[in-house]
């Protein structure tokens, strides 16, 4: 189960973040597709979470670090967390390109937001790492972001309450989605989700 005590994963805000039927379909379903975008997340993430620590040129870092904050209700592993001194800086890996709706920005703010509580201190920026291009992206934890950050846990935390899954977004996020084939956003909604209303004509 996602949820504990109230509190709700990092991966959770960045599924609800991206499309909460995703979210709905993953972490009330239990359905999870891989594709070969997912795959190779997959194994970067792994990598990334094989834990331990390296330092190099004075910058230690930390893999597969557990994350909390007891204040905002959030846990979950961060991919990598870079120690510059006494400041953790965190960074997250991807295989593909930038998603919509500032989801992989919301799942990175969101681990600050834990290391902030953590460490007792404040961090400004975070990176995305994008494994296609080995380029990595600031991202800067604005007030407006951190804001994001828990109206996404407030509509994780009312999915798992209420156990809706809400209405198919039907745009341009479907080409992102590896739950394309199990969503059926562009089905007729008319009838329930998998239901073949051709195959009762089959029946005489
Ligand atoms: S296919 Fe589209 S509507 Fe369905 S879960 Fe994915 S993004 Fe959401």
């Amino acid at each position: 189960m996602e949820q504990n005590d109230e509190r709700v994963m990092l991966s959770a805000l960045q599924h609800y973040a991206f499309c909460p039927r995703q979210c709905a379909l993953i972490h009330l379903e239990q359905i999870w597709t891989e594709n070969a975008q997912t795959t190779k997340g997959n194994q970067n993430h792994e990598r990334a979470h094989t834990g331990g620590s390296e330092e190099r040129g004075g910058v230690k870092t930390l893999r597969g670090l557990q994350l909390l904050s007891r204040q905002y209700g959030l846990w979950g592993v961060a991919d990598v967390v870079e120690l510059h001194g006494e400041k953790p800086i965190p960074v997250e890996y991807k295989s593909g390109k930038a998603k919509p709706r500032l989801a992989d920005e919301i799942q990175l703010c969101a681990q600050a937001m834990c290391l902030e509580e953590m460490f007792n201190t404040s961090i400004p920026v975070g990176f995305i790492y994008h494994a296609a291009s080995h380029k990595r992206r600031e991202v800067e934890f604005t007030p407006a972001l951190r804001s994001e950050v828990l109206k996404a846990r407030d509509g994780v935390l009312s999915l798992l309450q209420t156990r809706v899954l809400p209405e198919p977004a039907a745009d341009e996020r479907c080409q992102f989605c590896s739950l394309i084939d199990e969503c059926e956003p562009f089905a007729p909604r008319d009838f329930p989700r998998g239901f073949d209303p051709f195959s009762t004509l089959m029946e005489d």
